[in-house]
């Protein structure tokens, strides 16, 4: 079967991403992480100091540079101009950014087309705010995974600490809970569950646990789509 869509949304950190890489690679789909495609537009702003108040300027640079994703051993890599700047999109001065740039409809035009494309032909599990809501209205199934936000800014914590990134807590939990109120607000694409999204609540999991869930659901609904094609 190619061409299935599983989409999972949510707000940050509630491991979309780390949930849906290990999911992707167990059944042999292709993980794609959407917010590192407008992660990359606030890296370039930030790198080719664009003025955020003048949308020409970020227009323009929307135009100039060119962003590539490819996949190597079910990891995303990023290319902004040729180069690989997958490692530098994570600090927490890039995830404000954002979320900052996520409202303008051009990015979310540019970025929900090159999210389509990418996935073309693909068995993919995608992630992200707008997956199941508009990149992929018909994904064969479609995931809502949250859990509570102190639970989901220590994970951002500790994983900030193990990249060495230098933050605190208080820092990591306040810009956490201004950019999910930023997502969730914004009148374009919303962070929302589809009205046809399972909502899988984390708090409390560990890893595995969520993995786990994921995955037999998952099963599940692949097990559906085969037996309805027979
Ligand atoms: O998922 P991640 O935290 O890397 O996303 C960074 C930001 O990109 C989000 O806070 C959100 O503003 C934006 N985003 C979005 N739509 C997506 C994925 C990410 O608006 N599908």
């Amino acid at each position: 079967m190619v061409g299935t869509k599983i989409a999972i949304d949510g707000p940050s950190g509630a491991g979309k991403s780390t949930i849906s890489e290990i999911v992707a690679h167990k059944i042999g789909f292709t993980h794609i992480d959407t917010g590192a495609t407008y992660r990359v537009i606030a890296y370039a702003i930030s790198r080719f100091n664009v003025n955020l108040k003048n949308e020409k300027e970020i227009r323009f640079l929307l135009d100039s540079i060119n962003i590539d994703i490819k996949f190597l051993e079910g990891k995303q890599f990023i290319y902004l101009n040729c180069e690989d700047v997958t490692d530098e999109l994570r600090s927490p001065k890039i995830s404000s950014l954002s979320s900052y740039i996520s409202k303008f409809p051009f990015v979310r035009k540019k970025l929900t087309h090159m999210q389509r494309k990418i996935a073309e032909d693909k068995n993919v599990i995608m992630d992200g705010r707008d997956i199941g809501t508009k990149v992929f209205k018909n994904a064969d199934l479609k995931i809502f995974l949250t859990a509570s936000l102190d639970e989901r800014a220590k994970r951002r914590y500790e994983e900030l600490e193990k990249k060495e990134i230098k933050t605190n807590f208080e820092y990591v939990r306040k810009s956490m809970k201004e950019r999910d109120t930023n997502d969730s607000k914004r009148s374009l694409s919303p962070l929302k569950p589809a009205t046809d999204a399972l909502i899988i609540d984390t708090t409390g999991n560990t890893l595995e646990k969520s993995v786990d869930t994921i995955l037999k659901i998952v099963r599940d609904k692949l097990s559906e789509l085969i037996n309805n094609k027979k």
